[in-house]
Formats: structure tokens, C-alpha cells, sequence
């Protein structure tokens, strides 16, 4: 879907996904703004340039299509592709030349499993497996042996298993295997945000299914604004204005679960018990770039109600909304000056200590 707009009098216009309709901006010329809608990671992308003609702002969109089914076909876990021969060659523990589109995942998932205790853990692969969320619809699925879960805990496969020695890597542990299902989407907006301002590109949002990085303003020169969904449906929980260069992305456990024997499992896995994290409903996170707001969103989650501020803190997130699993909003000071609550008398809001 490409809709070029031009420049006329807009009274409003809902973006799909995670935007709230811009409101009215009477009827003053309004700069071009340009939508296209295109799959990427198994998501709908919806990527919004505005400021420049119309036929700059699809050549750049159709640039960014072709990053993104490039990354995807790099980073599959289980299709044939770099990131399966890597997994192969870590588990075989010998020496070899990482592929330069693996390597950067790599060093940061590395970093970012470090900081969070690692409860962000791109090396549970065979735990992800198990649980069959690779599959793009898990319904149907039911909850792996227990014993199995077991064998792969007992088997502990870490981040820190990589050797990384310049362009050479080894794995120090057969049962790593790598899944950048938590956070290679947000590496994947930041390369295509980079590669926007490349092009000149100076106001847009990358959206991946609500999860996006927002730099500069809407045609109407107002921040762009972000609606929180409510993980209970399809409510909003409220809103955030972003300008400049910012990531907002949730985790939630509505994104991917079945249902077996009358209980929901859903895809987001604590690594230290091998089941579905408890206490989260939904986390949001925001952050000056993707790759570390997917992996913290996806490690607070994990985290949960009593732990998502000491691993907040470790990671340098600054922002941070928690709906836990009862409703309770937990939230830093920070993010409650940000965050415009819809329906806020019937929230109960449980604030934290300020993260610097
Ligand atoms: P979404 O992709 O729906 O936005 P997340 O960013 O939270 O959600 O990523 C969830 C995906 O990450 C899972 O489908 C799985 O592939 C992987 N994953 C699940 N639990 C973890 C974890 N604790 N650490 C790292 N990756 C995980
Ligand atoms: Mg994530």
C-alpha cells in the first residue's frame, strides 16, 4: 500500500498499528507524507517519511523493503542462512570467521545478555524450539516434557559460551544456539533508520507491528504520538509524544501464546525455569535506539514487577512502563511525566524510585 499525500488540508488521519490519529492541524500546508506497508520479520511494517517529494520518499521506502528482507533471510534461526550456519559452527566448537551480518548481533546480544542477568538470552534457541514459538502460528502447540525442559536448563547456554576474537568466533558450549527472535527487529529499525538519514530522510517512524523508532516530527512540525495498547485487548492505556530520535517497543504476552488444558502459554521465556515468564503482562520501554529498548523491553518482561528496576538500571533504560499481570501499572517517575493515561481514575499506578 503506498499513498502518497501531498500537500493539501488534512483534518486528521489514522496511522495503523500503534499510532494515534494525528489530530486536526487546520488547514495550513502541511509538508508530504508518504505511508507504505510492507511484511518484514513476520510483521506488518508501516514506514512513515515525511518532508520529502513524494517519489524520493518511495524510493527510500522501497530501499528500506529490500533492507529489511535481506536481514530477515539473514537472521532466521532456523532457515537455511548465515545465522543457521553459525549456529552450527558454535556447536561444532570449533574456530571460525563470523559472517559480518551475524557479528554485530552478536557483540550486542552479548553485551545486553550480560547486563541483564541474563534473562535477555539470545542463546536459548533450543529452548524457543521446544516450545515451538519459531512456528509463525502456535496455536495448537501444548507445553514441552518437563524432563526436556530440564535437560536444556541443566545444559545452561550463555551469551558468554561465544568467544569472540576480532572477526573469529567459537562456542565454548553445544547447547547454544542462537535466537535473535528478541531483539534482531530492533537492530533492524535502527539499521533502517540509519540508512533513512543516509538518504536524507530527517522526519519518519519505522513501525513494526507498534514496536518503531521515531525521529524528528509529523508533517504538522507536532512530536509524533504513540498509543500504548492494554494487553488485555484492544484498549489503549495511554499515550507518548516522541520527537528527535526515539524507540518505544512492548513486550506483551498477548503477541504470541496457545492455550493448552485451559492455561495461556505465551512466547516470552524465563531462562532461568524454562516456562513462560510469569508476573508480566506487558512491558514497554523507550530508548534513544531499538536494539537495546527490544532487548530491555523483552528482559523487564522477564524481570517482572519486583526485578524490572535493578535490571533497568543495569541496562540504561530511563523509561519504563510495567502492566503486571494483576493490572498494576508499574512505572517510573520519568515515564509517568511522559505517559498520558487513558481512563487513569481506574488504574492503580504503583511508581517506582527514579532511574538515572
Ligand atoms: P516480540 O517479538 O513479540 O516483539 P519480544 O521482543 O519480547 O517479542 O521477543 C520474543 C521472542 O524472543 C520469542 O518469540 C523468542 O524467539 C525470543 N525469546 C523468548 N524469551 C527470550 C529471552 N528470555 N531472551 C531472549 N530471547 C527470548
Ligand atoms: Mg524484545
Amino acid at each position: 500500500m503506498n499513498r502518497p499525500s501531498g500537500w493539501r488540508c488534512r483534518l486528521s488521519m489514522t496511522v495503523l498499528l500503534g499510532l494515534l490519529a494525528a489530530a486536526g492541524a487546520g488547514c495550513s500546508p502541511t509538508p508530504p507524507r508518504y505511508d507504505s506497508r510492507f511484511l518484514a520479520f513476520g510483521t506488518l511494517m508501516d514506514l512513515t517519511i515525511v518532508g520529502i517529494p513524494a517519489d524520493q520518499a518511495e524510493q527510500a521506502a522501497r530501499a528500506i523493503e529490500a533492507d529489511f528482507l535481506q536481514m530477515h533471510k539473514a537472521w532466521h534461526a532456523w532457515d537455511p542462512g548465515p545465522l543457521g550456519r553459525v549456529n552450527k559452527m558454535l556447536e561444532s566448537g570449533e574456530t571460525f570467521s563470523a559472517p559480518p551480518s551475524i557479528l554485530p548481533l552478536i557483540r550486542l546480544g552479548k553485551a545486553l545478555s550480560i547486563n541483564s542477568e541474563a534473562l535477555f538470552n539470545p542463546a536459548i534457541g533450543h529452548l524457543i524450539d521446544t516450545w515451538g514459538f519459531h512456528r509463525n502460528d502456535p496455536r495448537g502447540s501444548r507445553p514441552p516434557p518437563r524432563e526436556v525442559i530440564e535437560r536444556l536448563l541443566a545444559q545452561n547456554p550463555r551469551m558468554e559460551d561465544i568467544a569472540i576474537d576480532g572477526l573469529s568466533l567459537r562456542g565454548n558450549n553445544p547447547a547454544v544456539k542462537l535466537d535473535f527472535g528478541a531483539f534482531g527487529k530492533g537492530y533492524g529499525i535502527d539499521l533502517a533508520v540509519e540508512h533513512l538519514k543516509k538518504m536524507g530522510v530527517q522526519n519518519a517512524i519505522v513501525n513494526a507491528g507498534g514496536d518503531l523508532r521515531a525521529i524528528g516530527h509529523r508533517e504538522t512540525g507536532d512530536p509524533w504520538r504513540i498509543a500504548i495498547r492494554h494487553p488485555d485487548g484492544d484498549d489503549v492505556v495511554g499515550s507518548l509524544e516522541i520527537s528527535g530520535d526515539e524507540s518505544v517497543f512492548t513486550s506483551g504476552n498477548y503477541e504470541r501464546n496457545f492455550t493448552w488444558e485451559g492455561r495461556s502459554y505465551h512466547h516470552i521465556i524465563d531462562p532461568r525455569t524454562g516456562f513462560p515468564a510469569e508476573g508480566s503482562a506487558s512491558v514497554t520501554v523507550i530508548h534513544d535506539n531499538s536494539t537495546t529498548a527490544d532487548a530491555a523491553a523483552t528482559a523487564l518482561f522477564v524481570a517482572g514487577p519486583k526485578d524490572w528496576h535493578r535490571i533497568a538500571g543495569k541496562l540504561g533504560v530511563r523509561y519504563v512502563l510495567l502492566i503486571a499481570e494483576n493490572g498494576d501499572l508499574h512505572m517510573n517517575p520519568a515515564m509517568q511525566s511522559r505517559l498520558k493515561l487513558a481512563d487513569a481514575a481506574n488504574r492503580k499506578i504503583i511508581l517506582s524510585p527514579a532511574l538515572d
